[in-house]
């Protein structure tokens, strides 16, 4: 049996070219050495940060290099054991990219100990990165107070329908901003939010304005671009705003230009911070723990969207980037 990859085969100017900048690769399977284990990978998680990954250049992390298998992570089985923690049949997460099998050592995996009834691939979503990636920025960067009013964006994505719900166990007003009807209907109807904006058929500001006068107590960033343009006229003073992402951007080949937005935050008076979600390490469990709650008790909904088929990976990763993605974006195995 052999072991199958998708490399990054050249480095992307602009949009992603999903024949050329891409390449699926065979290689050798290595047995386990003493520590060690095999891994069949079962689901793969694909996220807008791998985008990053592609591009070469300063990050908070090294991009993948030209030949080197797509960064990511996965639920994988293990199918040959020589560790003493882990046995045949145990299932992991492990940051093994974009193939079928790898052999890695015990400690580069976590064994998946969620709660049982719960899907096992909400460790790679609710319960994984995009879940404490929610909770973490919502909760420490904008700090939210009953009452106050929350702004979205991305809001029906696997991070943007986590801040939203918790927006609201928080007690605060959520408006979400989300890219088609069915979308919008989604986070009013299932998710409980308390408005949902269209951006490709409204204009933000537009829409914002008629809600009142700077009443935008924290926004939660997950696109950036001219939704994040619109939003940041509306802010009140001493608002939050958590730049978790910029998705509108990442494909973007040259920098983009925008308004300034220094003179809004001076006079509002107004926080701005980026984050990383590694940086709240520390807090994961606690994460874990108050999301797993929410989930039983049925305060958060989560919903995924999931793709078969291993050669499919790259047009499936582009999904996330013309908004055809619904949910959590993963893969499985067949
Ligand atoms: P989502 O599940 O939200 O999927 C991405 C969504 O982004 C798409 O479905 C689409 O929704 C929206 N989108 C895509 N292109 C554009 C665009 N040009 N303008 C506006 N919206 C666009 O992904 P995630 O929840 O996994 O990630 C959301 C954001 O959070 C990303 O920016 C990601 O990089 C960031 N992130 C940051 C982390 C951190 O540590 N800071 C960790 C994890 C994620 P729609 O149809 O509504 O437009």
């Amino acid at each position: 049996m052999k072991n199958k990859k998708w490399i990054l085969s050249k480095r992307p100017v602009g949009i992603p070219n999903i024949e050329e900048d891409f390449e699926m690769k065979e290689s050798e399977i290595k047995k386990p050495d003493f520590g060690e284990i095999l891994i069949k990978t079962q689901f793969l998680s694909l996220d807008p940060y791998m985008r990053g990954r592609m591009n070469s250049g300063p990050s908070y992390s090294k991009p993948v290099e030209i030949g080197g298998v797509m960064e990511g992570e996965v639920i994988g089985e293990v199918v040959e054991s020589k560790s003493k923690f882990l046995k045949v049949g145990d299932m992991v997460n492990a940051k093994i990219g974009w193939q079928e099998f790898s052999t890695v050592d015990e400690h580069q995996v976590i064994k998946i100990t969620q709660d049982q009834s719960l899907p096992i691939t909400y460790s790679l979503g609710v319960l994984g990165m995009p879940g404490r990636t929610a909770y973490l920025g919502f909760l420490e960067i904008c700090r939210p107070k009953p009452g106050e009013t929350l702004v979205v964006s991305a809001a029906s994505g696997a991070v943007g329908s986590i801040v939203g719900q918790i927006g609201k166990i928080m007690g605060c007003r959520v408006i979400g901003i989300a890219g088609s009807e069915e979308k919008v209907k989604y986070c009013k109807e299932i998710l409980h939010f308390d408005e949902c904006l269209n951006y490709k058929t409204e204009d933000i500001d537009k829409s914002l304005s008629s809600f009142g006068e700077d009443f935008i107590d924290m926004y939660f960033d997950n696109v950036g671009g001219e939704i994040s343009d619109a939003v940041l006229n509306h802010i009140s003073t001493f608002s939050r705003t958590a730049v978790c992402g910029q998705i509108a951007n990442y494909n973007a080949s040259s920098p983009p230009v925008g308004p300034r937005v220094a003179r809004t935050l001076l006079t509002k008076q107004s926080l701005m911070q980026g984050f990383i979600v590694f940086n709240f390490e520390h807090k994961y469990p606690q994460a874990m723990s108050a999301l797993s709650e929410w989930i039983k008790s049925g305060d958060i909904v989560y919903k995924e969207d999931i793709y078969k088929g291993f050669e499919n990976m790259p047009k499936t990763f582009m999904k996330l980037f013309e908004g055809e993605n619904f949910g959590k974006l993963l893969v499985k195995v067949n």
